[in-house]
């Protein structure tokens, strides 16, 4: 079997992006065990046309008091946030033929359309 990193992507990634607040930004950042650190930027992670608001992660699973829920954050417009939630990420895990096996969707649970395996970058 030829080992294959990623993947393919078949569908366009949403192009919206949401400007943070740099308090809101620093504050985040501040979260111990998060596991990564955000921009002033964040894009929408979810597929081109999808359904309701945009959606993007603000910080992983591991922050205090959250050992299983990842920080996203709901939006409508560039600079307008709807909400900040704690929720588990999507269960779904790209194992076709077993070549991508252990490749998680990093979607929120539930999310509309496409896992993240299937969207091109943006
Ligand atoms: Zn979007
Ligand atoms: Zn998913």
């Amino acid at each position: 079997m030829v080992y294959l990193p990623n993947p393919p992507t078949t569908a366009p990634g949403c192009l919206a992006q949401l400007a943070l607040y740099a308090s809101h930004r620093d504050y985040i950042n501040s979260l111990p065990g998060s596991g990564f650190q955000i921009g002033s930027i964040v894009n929408c992670e979810l597929e081109d046309a999808h359904g309701g608001q945009h959606l993007a992660q603000l910080a992983g699973a591991g922050t205090p008091g959250h050992p299983a829920e990842d920080l996203w954050v709901y939006f409508e417009r560039a600079e307008t946030y709807t909400s900040m939630v704690f929720a588990p990420s999507c269960t779904a895990e790209y194992g076709v033929n077993d070549q991508y096996d252990n490749v998680p969707c990093t979607h929120i649970a539930g999310h509309p359309g496409a896992h993240s395996w299937d969207i091109e970058p943006s």
